[in-house]
């Protein structure tokens, strides 16, 4: 049985306050909540997130982040860039978003599980080590992956970033690192600029990272063809003990913020194929939300994604 982590400090944190009309609302949460309560949350086996420690978050980011998130949050809130805010919530919010990605990764390699998701809020992969920024605070895929590898025996780690944008805070945490292997499918040119395909990591890292970008207008068969001709045979390489996907939504073609063409159905097939590399692998699955702005085909579209993984 799958499991699914989540926590009701993500409804806590809502940008809207400081900044009108911002797409990454509570509502999010409570779309795809209810839709998995009215089918019985497709059977997954529920737990809180826990609070991720400071020696968690620091895994992969500065002291000097945290005091900064943490002394906003204290004085009441604001702007951390022009589209990045929090409200005195959200530090709390993005601990439980971290310590659920940590949690999930925990339970996988513990054998508990083979496949989960954990659904939190703030998003986290563009938070950079030393740069909340791009509606993310803290790195929840990151700190997880750190995690896995420090200190619950993962030797190499896969992470698969299928949201719409460049996954460039979690590139940044492992850009000059072996033992993670950061592979990202994002629309270019699309916020935050970074992902070009030349960005293939540096030093001891040179070649774990893999970015593939698309351009706008780009559907199925060109996210579908990335999966088979680049992501399966690099993860067949590289071998993981474990697999994290940044599962944002907004690839989808309802979506606001990008240009591509995805359908609700293409997240299933991704879903499948990724489902079906891991497998191939011998290492788990771990699912954590990212991006995802209209909100019925989110919640669509996360839901055929969690049907197609649990297979
Ligand atoms: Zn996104």
């Amino acid at each position: 049985m799958p499991i699914l982590l989540s926590h009701p400090a993500s409804l806590e944190h809502d940008p809207r306050r400081f900044i009108p009309g911002h797409p990454d609302t509570p509502e999010r949460i409570v779309a795809i909540e209810a839709a998995l309560a009215e089918r019985d949350w497709l059977g997954w086996e529920r737990r809180q997130a826990p609070a991720a420690s400071e020696g968690w978050v620091e895994a992969v980011h500065s002291e000097r982040l945290l005091r900064e998130v943490r002394q906003l949050c204290e004085a009441g809130g604001g702007l951390i860039d022009p589209d990045t805010a929090v409200v005195p919530e959200s530090l709390r919010a993005a601990r439980h978003a971290a310590g659920g990605a940590c949690e999930l990764a925990r339970a996988l390699l513990a054998g508990e599980h083979e496949v989960g998701l954990s659904a939190c809020r703030p998003s986290g992969h563009h938070a950079e080590p030393d740069r909340a920024m791009g509606f993310c605070l803290f790195g929840n895929v990151a700190i997880a992956a750190a995690l896995a590898r420090r200190e619950l025996g993962a030797e190499r780690v896969l992470i698969l970033d299928w949201d719409v944008h460049h996954g460039n805070g979690t590139e940044a945490c492992f850009v000059n690192r072996p033992d993670v292997l950061v592979v990202s499918i994002h629309q270019m040119p699309l916020y935050p600029g970074t992902g070009a395909a030349s960005e293939r990591g540096t030093g001891a890292g040179e070649g774990f990272t893999v970015n593939l970008p698309v351009p706008p207008g780009s559907g199925e068969a060109e996210w579908l063809g990335l999966i088979d001709e680049v992501v399966a045979p690099t993860a067949e390489r590289y071998d993981p003990d474990l697999v994290l996907v940044s599962a944002g939504f907004d690839a989808h073609r309802a979506d606001p913020l990008a240009g591509c063409e995805l359908e609700t159905a293409s997240f299933a097939a991704m879903a499948r194929r990724v489902r079906a590399i891991a497998r191939d692998a011998g290492a788990p699955l771990g699912l954590v939300l990212e991006g995802g702005y209209h909100v019925p085909s989110l919640v669509e579209s996360l839901i055929a994604t969690m049907e197609a993984v649990a297979e």
